[in-house]
């Protein structure tokens, strides 16, 4: 067979999701020639999939909105780990985004003057979510993906990156180089020479059997990076969305969108009890209600009434309905019922949530104008993710960038609900210009060797060397079902020590996994290609799990259950060992908050 394949950009942009668009759209706009690669088709990134909205302080709801609340929100919301700088720039920059992808033609959903209109979501203190019904994430999608494809960024799609490649600059130091991949229908490989590639690969949600993500987020980006030698921070804090469907087994996880509690679904358990006033923690009992009255009137008067308790923060809400569940007051299915149909008449409920109206109605034959829907916990974002510059987006590796949900640091311990679609927007406009500036100032490219691109070709072909061997898909089965199990809403040490065992385990097995057939459309290579990744974060999860003994956000330890202040000063920050195979821990103290910023927590 010939030579592999090979092209030349300034900038590769991995994933073609919000964050990945946002990049290479302000990668090209600064003079970068820019390519995108995506493991599926155009369109079909997982942000399409985000239904309830973008936030930013656009105050176009309440006036008295502004970065600085926005701010204090999102720093609350993730208990004070976030990097507080990119919160910052995230909360100040994220309205002058929203306006823009207005401007380029995004058509969200109006206030009676006109204006953007903005939903009220979990931890946010005032409506902020900017919103096309439940479907903002498609719009979002189809607007940034017009927008590349018109501006001539070249897209490969349906093709997979395996690798980071590296080489040495000018002065010596190991930098990036490009990126070797495979074109999933045909098998064939190929690589991209780039001196800046941006990592926006999404999340890691199908390590976990319970998730609201779909195939594509086994965490490449995680795991690329860690290899390439960079570093994962807060990789111990995954969000477990309090509703997702529970029944027919077949979608169990698929997402239920907080806008469902955010327009007036209330939470019930068997006894019908709206159980969440038992639930609302010290930390946040000054702004929340403790009567169903207040709580009710609050949706028409912000300014005299606390939030209701169902728009705790995510962490607080699935550990409730958990703790429910386990006391043998869940639903018949074994989740927890959300009532919107006693609450809201169905012509609003059909107006504000057409897609939760029909998932229900298709799926579960349940008509959520009339009865409750039966909802659980399911695994929906990382927190955790690639360690940058919060101004850049840079990581520790020259060359190598990281956004949206791949990276890490904005979100601390929880991420608020539509924060990841501002994030999204915020730091891939960064990115793509940081790494368009970086690229053009290089007055010599890194080279792509013959060896670096040969041993991408024999690591990717392994798994066809091995004869009989595990199959990849029992590998996937028993590590989803073990993270679960072990890694999931509420952790203890004995089980965490138990993952990891298992992990080990597993990737021994991994090792010498084999796959049949040929490189044509084959999806258990794809698979197991994945499984490395999803084996790598796995393990970073689990020990980083294990070494935060405190619950925090995301993170519960039933045999640590408060937060403690000495692990509230610092981050853990996950790097590649020695062997190459697997992770090590190093404590790292949170960045210092300038005085301007702390003022916002001085009476909390
Ligand atoms: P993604 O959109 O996940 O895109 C990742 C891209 O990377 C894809 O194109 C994929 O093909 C590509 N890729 C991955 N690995 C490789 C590889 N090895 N090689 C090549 N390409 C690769 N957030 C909000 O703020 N508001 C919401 O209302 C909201 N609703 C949500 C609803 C659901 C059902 C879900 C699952 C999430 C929701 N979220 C929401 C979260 C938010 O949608 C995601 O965090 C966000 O879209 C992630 O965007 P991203 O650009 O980082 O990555």
């Amino acid at each position: 067979e010939g030579g592999i394949e090979r092209h030349q950009y300034d900038v590769v942009v991995v994933g073609a999701g919000g964050a990945g668009l946002r990049a290479a759209i302000a990668a090209h706009e600064a003079g970068a020639e820019t390519a995108i690669v995506c493991k599926s088709l155009l369109g079909k990134a997982h942000t399409v999939m985000a239904e309830g909205g973008i936030a930013a302080a656009l105050g176009n709801r309440w006036p008295e909105d502004n970065w600085e609340v926005h701010f204090r929100d999102t720093m609350r919301g993730g208990k004070m780990l976030n990097n507080w700088r990119m919160a910052q720039l995230h909360a100040q920059e994220a309205p002058e985004r929203v306006q823009e992808l207005e401007d380029w033609g995004a058509l969200f959903d109006r206030t009676e003057d006109g204006l953007i209109s903005q939903r009220d979501f979990g931890g946010h203190r005032y409506a902020r979510l900017a919103h096309v019904g439940d479907r903002t994430g498609l719009e979002m999608i189809r607007t940034l993906q017009q927008r590349a494809v018109q501006i001539g960024i070249d897209v490969f799609m349906e093709c997979t990156v395996t690798e980071l490649l590296k080489a040495p600059s000018a002065q010596g130091e190991d930098v990036v180089s490009g990126v070797f991949g495979y074109w999933r229908e045909t098998g064939r490989f190929v690589t991209i020479e780039a001196p800046a590639v941006i990592l926006a690969t999404g999340g890691i949600g199908k390590s976990f059997k319970v998730t609201s993500n779909s195939w594509e987020y086994t965490g490449d980006g995680h795991a690329l990076a860690l290899r390439a030698g960079a570093s994962l921070i807060n990789m111990e804090f995954v969000q477990f969305h309090p509703t997702g469907m529970v029944w027919p087994p077949s979608v169990k996880g698929l997402l239920v969108t907080e806008s469902v509690r955010g327009d007036g679904g209330v939470l019930r358990n068997s006894e019908g009890k709206r159980f969440m006033f038992d639930y609302i923690p010290d930390y946040f009992k000054a702004e929340t209600a403790d009567t169903e009255e207040e709580a009710d009137r609050w949706y028409e008067d912000k300014k005299n009434n606390r939030r209701p308790p169902e728009l705790l923060p995510r962490d607080e809400v699935a550990r409730a309905i958990n703790s429910e569940i386990k006391a043998g007051r869940g639903s018949p299915h074994g989740g927890i019922f959300l009532d919107i149909a006693s609450r809201r008449d169905a012509e609003f409920i059909r107006k504000r949530l057409p897609s939760m109206y029909h998932q229900f109605k298709e799926l579960a034959d349940v008509d959520i104008t009339a009865e409750p829907m039966e909802i659980g916990p399911t695994c929906h974002y990382v927190m955790g993710g690639i360690e940058v510059d919060p101004d850049t987006e840079v990581s520790s590796v020259t060359g190598l960038y990281a956004v949206g949900e791949c990276s890490g640091g904005m979100h601390g311990s929880n991420r608020l609900g539509g924060n990841s679609l501002s994030d999204l927007l915020v730091f891939g406009r960064r990115a793509g210009e940081a790494a368009a500036a970086y690229a053009s100032g290089l007055a010599e490219r890194p080279a792509v060797s013959e060896e670096a691109v040969r041993a991408g070709e024999w690591s990717a072909l392994a798994p066809f060397q091995v004869e009989g061997g595990d199959n990849p898909y029992t590998i996937q089965q028993e590590l989803q079902q073990a993270m679960n199990d072990l890694v999931g809403i509420i952790r203890t040490a004995s089980e965490l020590k138990d993952a990891l065992t298992r992990i080990e385990e597993l990737k021994e097995r991994a090792a010498g996994m084999g796959v049949e057939g040929h490189r044509q459309y084959n999806p258990g290579w794809h698979l197991a290609l994945d499984l490395h990744n999803m084996l790598l974060v796995s393990e970073a999860i689990a020990k980083a799990a294990l070494a935060r003994e405190e619950s925090r956000g995301g993170h519960t330890r039933d045999d640590f259950p408060t937060p403690s202040p000495e692990w509230g000063s610092k981050n853990l920050v996950v790097r590649l060992d020695d062997s190459g195979a697997g992770v090590d821990l190093v404590e790292q103290p949170l960045p210092e908050m300038p005085p301007e910023l702390k003022k916002y927590f001085e009476e909390s």
